[in-house]
């Protein structure tokens, strides 16, 4: 039998959680954001969930090219665009879009031979200074983009810096609107908080919208709102089982440099989950697991392949006890449980995304229909 470690994922949950997308930005479009193999769930996994996309974004050759294996035949966007002058025959062979955010990229296009006008997103460094070209070079951009006869259609992005943060959007989006005031093509701004939070204004959603990260549950602006308040649902669920249990009396210590000591009888649940597996090896005791849907504190450091908790409130658990490390847990009397994995998150001074996609390459993964229980 093998380990009981597993991450489950649910494609009910990821086309619900796209179609909230398309609910807060009316009209746009909608790119599903699968970079760093859709957020650690595997793109291959997620297809089923998030086909009615309009189309995919990420920032990987190889990642774009299982998409077209899949057999999607819809936009791709490459968020970084080209990393080399070669990279332009793959986006004309498979058919890429892709972002221009620096002057090289603008020259290797030039040279590039192709039947096929590339569709751009020119990208505006609008104060994040990540990418981008600034708005003073950015219309000269434009002008050299569109006499080139390699270029097709020019869409126009940039990427806010704050948006689920007090800071906010406004100060981008007034340089992004002076600066392309008067240039044509589509508009793309929002990344999930921005589409969570500001595409109720048309000028915010533009015509694309980029969420990532609410596609798979979780929230960009924990603990200001849950994953329940933007009605989101988790996308994966981690969930393993209890493999060992052990008494302690007042005094005994768990694991590796006897972080946590008993201060009365107790009883120990010993997960088959580590640190290997990707779960954070940071956890603080206390971080939240559910065994059998009942909330308790992890006891004691992480290690390689186990993780311990204080099995004080589930007298009833036993060996082989279900455990949920996040996502969606048995239902207890009836009612589902959730742990959320922004919860488990911030226990741990980190975020849903960096949890999500650190997931190792030994953890089994299984794909749950929505017809599957
Ligand atoms: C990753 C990324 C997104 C999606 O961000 P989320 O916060 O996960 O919604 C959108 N746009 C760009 C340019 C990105 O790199």
């Amino acid at each position: 039998m093998p380990r009981p470690l597993e991450a489950l994922i649910h494609l009910d949950a990821l086309h619900h959680n796209l179609q909230r997308a398309r609910d807060s930005a009316p009209d746009a479009q909608v790119w599903a954001v699968v970079k760093a193999n859709a957020y650690g769930h595997g793109i291959e996994r997620v297809f089923e969930g998030l086909r009615s996309a309009d189309g995919f974004a990420l920032l990987d050759i190889a990642e774009a090219e299982r998409l077209r294996k899949l057999d999607w035949r819809g936009p791709i966007l490459l968020l970084e665009g080209t990393f080399e002058a070669r990279d332009l025959e793959w986006c004309s062979r498979l058919n890429l879009w892709h972002a221009v955010h620096h002057e090289a990229q603008i020259d290797w296009l030039a040279q590039h031979k192709t039947e096929w006008p590339h569709r751009v997103f020119l990208k505006m460094n609008t104060g994040m200074n990540r990418l981008g070209f600034t708005p003073d070079a950015f219309r000269n951009a434009w002008v050299r983009l569109s006499a080139l006869t390699q270029v097709d259609e020019i869409s126009l992005m940039t990427h806010f810096s704050d948006a689920d943060a007090p800071r906010g959007i406004a100060h981008q989006l007034a340089i992004f609107e002076a600066t392309c005031a008067d240039l044509p093509g589509e508009r793309s701004l929002c990344n999930s908080a921005a589409t969570l939070r500001h595409a109720e204004s048309p000028k915010v959603r533009g015509d694309w919208v980029r969420p990532g990260l609410m596609l798979y549950g979780a929230v960009p602006d924990y603990p200001e709102h849950r994953a329940a308040d933007w009605g989101l649902r988790p996308a994966m669920t981690l969930r393993s089982r209890l493999i060992g249990i052990q008494h302690l009396q007042p005094g005994d210590t768990i694991g590796y440099g006897s972080r946590f000591t008993a201060t009365a009888p107790m009883r120990i649940g010993v997960v088959a989950c580590g640190y290997a597996d990707g779960y954070p090896r940071h956890a603080p005791d206390g971080t939240p697991v559910l065994v059998e849907g009942v909330r308790v504190p992890i006891a004691g450091r992480v290690s390689m392949d186990m993780l311990s908790v204080d099995l004080t409130d589930v007298p009833h658990a036993s060996l082989g006890s279900e455990v949920t490390l996040w996502g969606q847990g048995p239902a207890v009397a009836g009612q589902p449980t959730l742990l959320s994995i922004d919860e488990v998150a911030e226990h741990c001074g980190t975020i849903g995304y960096e949890l999500m996609c650190a997931l190792s390459m030994r953890v089994h993964f299984e794909v749950l229909h929505p017809h599957d229980a």
